[in-house]
């Protein structure tokens, strides 16, 4: 199991991310003798092991059933362990395509948080890319890094206990392999810190200035912003542009067409049935069946009220009657979108700028 590409079988040791439902995404490290317990049922590891990724597993007494995913780290995202908050990945997403990152990009990150960004970052770089990261919490630092050996993906990622504002990014000691440029020599920084207008001044001695340079800073609020762009012009930075990206999901689906006559037929057959309610309870009150005391019952029931059996094009689309499914031939349909009315993602202000190259 590898976060850089896919494969197909599970294996002890693997990372199985147990899809139970759309909000409830469980990562498991599958080891012979172990269960995951759920109140959608119990599965046995055991029964993992030689399973394909993305096959659907039955619980024990055929109670209940998981999909067990490969990870990526769009759903290592939304399934991770939190330790602070973290970014999203429509954000991280817009972050490294602004940034140019992409296969062999040398990036900076600070700090690592929840290790959220620095999975995709990890997997969008590849193993040519180099990935400095750096964490001044210890705890979160330990619980990072075991986290990045666990899944694999210290190959091109260095986890650095370190804080960035009092003591810089510098590193003497990069380890061997790391260090193929001379130095950190960043393309891309990202900082997503209390206080990011002081480690923007010890940026730099650790980009390269061959090439231009993008830095995104992630901030909750707007004084935040402030100071930033603030010490972004004085280090020098250009194009500083504030970006902010409000996730919103849209639902596009098919509406029926009603027509006026549809509602003109609906009205009536409302009208009629109250009528005939009317009509039947005065007849009832006038002329009440009498039921004699030698009657006997017979096993003839009287025939329920039903409404004639609706077919197709009879459907009242008001009203109650048999289920049509979306894009019924039979009926005319129109395209409709929505969209949610509330922004269910935490989101932050982006902030862009770029360093251009010494001539
Ligand atoms: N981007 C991360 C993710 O997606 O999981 C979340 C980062 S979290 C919001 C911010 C982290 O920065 C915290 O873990 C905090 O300990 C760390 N931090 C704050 N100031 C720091 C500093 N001066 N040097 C290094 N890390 C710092």
């Amino acid at each position: 199991m590898s976060f850089y590409g896919y494969k197909d079988v599970i294996e002890e040791g693997d990372l199985v991310l147990a899809f139970i439902s759309r909000n409830q995404i469980k990562p498991i490290t599958v080891k012979r003798g172990e269960r995951l317990n759920s109140r959608y049922g119990h599965f046995d590891h055991d029964k993992m092991i030689g399973m394909k990724y993305g096959q659907q597993m039955g619980g024990i007494n055929d109670y209940g059933y998981i999909h067990l995913l490969h990870p990526s780290p769009e759903l290592w995202t939304i399934s991770l362990p939190h330790r602070t908050q973290i970014v999203y990945s429509h954000d991280s997403s817009y972050i490294i395509q602004r940034l140019n990152v992409c296969s062999g990009s040398r990036v900076i990150e600070a700090g690592t948080g929840s290790a959220s960004f620095t999975h995709s970052f990890a997997r969008t770089i590849g193993l040519d890319g180099r990935l400095f990261t750096y964490e001044f919490h210890e705890p979160r630092y330990l619980e990072a890094r075991r986290e990045l050996e666990e899944h694999g993906i210290t190959q091109n990622t260095l986890i650095t206990h370190r804080d960035v504002c009092n003591d810089g990014f510098d590193m003497e000691n990069i380890p061997q392999g790391f260090d193929q440029e001379g130095g950190i020599q960043g393309e891309a920084v990202f900082l997503d810190l209390p206080s990011p207008w002081i480690a923007v001044k010890n940026l730099k001695s650790v980009i390269t200035n061959k090439k231009r340079v993008g830095l995104c800073c992630f901030s909750p609020c707007i004084e935040q912003v402030d100071k930033t762009v603030k010490a972004l012009q004085d280090e020098g930075w250009s194009n500083i542009e504030m970006v902010e990206v409000q996730g919103r999901r849209w639902e596009a689906r098919r509406e029926m067409v009603r027509s006026v006559d549809d509602v003109v037929k609906r009205l009536k057959n409302i009208q009629s049935r109250k009528q005939m309610g009317i009509e039947g309870k005065r007849a009832s009150n006038v002329n009440p069946p009498k039921r004699k005391i030698d009657e006997v019952d017979t096993d003839e029931t009287p025939e329920p009220f039903t409404e004639k059996p609706l077919q197709p094009k009879e459907y009242n689309p008001f009203g109650k009657g048999t289920r049509v499914k979306e894009g019924d031939s039979r009926f005319d349909w129109r395209q409709v979108t929505k969209i949610e009315s509330e922004i269910k993602t935490h989101t932050s202000y982006l902030t862009f700028a770029y360093m251009n190259p010494s001539s």
